[in-house]
C-alpha cells in the first residue's frame, strides 16, 4: 500500500466493528476520503480524541482499494470553541454535513475545501446567523449553481422598474410582483443574498440577526435541497436507463 500525506477536515465518523471507526474526511487534494483508524474506540487509542468532527488535520494515510488506513495524525484546528456551544456546534455540522452530501468520493475538490476552512474558522472567531446560508450558497454556485438576482426570470425586468419579490427554485431566480411564483422574497433578504454572492461576504457576516438573516437561510437552506433532490432524480433516471 503507498502511504501519502494530506489535510482535511473531519465530516463525520461511523463505528466499524469492536474498535475500529470510518472516518469521512473532505481532504485538500483528494477530494472525500473514506479511511479506517483502527482502535480508534479503545480508551488508549494512539489518537485520542483527534478524530471527531469538524477537526482540521494533517494525515499520513496509506491508500487502499475501498478504505484508506489512517496512519498518524495532527490537529491544525480543534473544533474545541465550537464545542462548547450548542449553537456554533450546530453551524459546524451543518457544514459539514451539507460537504458531504454534495461532494462525490474521490474528486478533488480543493476550492470547497478552502472554502469549509474558512467557514469553520469563521464560525469560531465571528460567529455570525450569514455564515452557514453563505457557505450554502458558495457551495452551490462551486457546483455551478447560480441564482439569478438582477431581474425577473419571468419578464428579465430589473429594478427599478419593478420590484423583485419571489424567488422560484425550478426557475432559479427571482421574480417581479407580475411574473410571482414560488415563495416571497424581502428586499432586505435579496440584498444580503447579492452581497453573499456578489463579492460582499465580509459585509454581509457582519449583519446582525435579524428576519431577514433569518429569510436568507431559509432560503439557502431550500436551494441546497433543491439542488440535491434535483441530483438525486437525475441520478436515479441516469441509472434507470
Ligand atoms: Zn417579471
Amino acid at each position: 500500500m503507498s502511504l501519502y500525506r494530506d489535510t482535511g477536515v473531519v465530516l463525520r465518523t461511523y463505528k466499524l466493528g469492536e474498535a475500529d471507526r470510518i472516518i469521512v474526511l473532505l481532504t485538500a487534494e483528494r477530494g472525500k476520503v473514506r479511511a479506517v483508524a483502527k482502535g480508534v474506540r479503545k480508551t488508549k487509542s494512539r489518537f485520542g480524541g483527534r478524530l471527531e468532527p469538524l477537526s482540521h488535520l494533517s494525515l499520513l494515510m496509506h491508500e487502499g482499494r475501498n478504505l484508506d488506513v489512517v496512519s498518524q495524525v495532527e490537529t491544525i484546528d480543534s473544533p474545541g470553541a465550537l464545542l462548547d456551544d450548542l449553537d456554533r456546534l450546530t453551524q459546524g455540522l451543518a457544514l459539514v454535513e451539507a460537504v458531504d452530501q454534495v461532494v462525490p468520493d474521490r474528486e478533488p475538490a480543493p476550492a470547497v475545501y478552502r472554502m469549509l476552512v474558512g467557514a469553520l474558522r469563521t464560525l469560531e472567531s465571528r460567529p455570525s446567523p450569514v455564515v452557514v446560508p453563505a457557505f450554502y450558497w458558495k457551495l452551490l454556485a462551486a457546483e455551478g449553481v447560480q441564482p439569478q438576482l438582477d431581474v425577473c426570470v419571468g419578464c428579465s425586468t430589473g429594478e427599478p422598474d419593478v420590484a423583485l419579490v419571489a424567488f422560484d427554485m425550478q426557475e432559479g431566480g427571482v421574480l417581479c410582483r407580475s411574473c410571482r411564483r414560488g415563495r416571497p422574497l424581502s428586499g432586505d433578504a435579496l440584498r444580503l443574498t447579492r452581497m453573499i454572492l456578489g463579492g460582499q461576504l465580509n459585509a454581509a457576516l457582519d449583519e446582525p440577526e435579524s428576519p431577514a438573516t433569518a429569510e436568507v437561510a431559509q432560503l439557502a437552506t431550500a436551494a441546497l435541497e433543491h439542488h440535491l433532490e434535483r441530483r438525486l432524480r437525475s441520478v436515479a433516471m441516469f441509472e434507470q436507463g
